[in-house]
């Protein structure tokens, strides 16, 4: 299907600084973002407020298939960047955002009923084009046929000191070294799960930001979509 904007992926592991980088690019662009990390958080709060084990397939498979039948749940975005996330009309943007949460959301998401009832949720979002999905498997399954696909990396040690200094800002008494093994321990589920793993898409353009500032990346991201955009007619 062609698209008068493109459809632009951005995957990569945690604390790449995908969130931050997402919003910036999406506001730079007049797009919407498609937080797609918030919906597998989300069924990992339901799943924890529910008392399920985040690894118990059967439960967990029903859950997120019982959320999107009743259509529980709904990104909302608008077009400086902001995204948000409700759950039976409630603002759970907040409370997804803990660690025992991002461990929850990397254990649920390897289950094959999870991903399934979330895919189409994610295509609809996003189809129409003139928006930015950020995850793991945007560029290689989601959409594999995004204009735009970016894979946003960084070191480990650079990705658990940002992830570190997030979870101080939020209020949390997170000790480095735990934030650290976190990471390396979300990587691993994420790449090596048989099921839709962290990998960079054939066609990505790899972009490490390592030793780059925000708004290198940013700009960087930017003048890759606008190049893109511009040969699909739209400038
Ligand atoms: O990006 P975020 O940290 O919010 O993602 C939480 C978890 O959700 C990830 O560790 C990953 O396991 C899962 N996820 C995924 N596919 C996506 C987005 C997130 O499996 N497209």
């Amino acid at each position: 299907m062609s698209r008068a904007r493109p459809v632009v992926a951005i995957d990569g592991p945690a604390g790449a600084g995908k969130s931050t980088v997402t919003q910036r690019v999406a506001a730079a662009l007049g797009y919407f973002v498609v937080d797609t990390g918030a919906l597998y958080r989300t069924v990992a709060l339901v799943t924890e407020r529910a008392g399920i084990d985040f690894e118990d397939a059967e439960h967990v498979g029903e859950l997120a298939e019982a959320l999107v039948a009743r259509d529980a749940v709904k990104l909302e975005g608008d077009p400086h960047g902001g995204s948000r996330v409700i759950l039976d009309g409630a603002d759970v943007s907040g409370a997804i955002r803990t660690q025992s949460l991002s461990q929850g959301a990397s254990k649920v998401s390897a289950q094959p009923r999870v991903r399934a009832a979330l895919l189409e949720l994610q295509r609809s979002a996003g189809r129409a084009g003139g928006v930015v999905l950020e995850g793991r498997d945007i560029g290689t399954v989601v959409f594999p046929d995004a204009e735009a696909k970016i894979f946003l990396t960084a070191s480990v040690e650079e990705r658990a000191k940002r992830r570190f200094e997030q979870l101080v800002a939020a209020g949390s008494d997170a000790d480095i070294e735990s934030v650290r093994r976190e990471v390396v321990e979300r990587d691993q589920r994420d790449s090596t799960r048989p099921i839709a793993p962290l990998r960079k898409a054939a066609d990505a353009l790899v972009v490490d930001s390592s030793q780059l500032s925000i708004d290198q990346v940013v700009a960087r991201i930017v003048a890759h979509v606008r190049d893109v955009a511009s040969k699909l007619g739209s400038g």
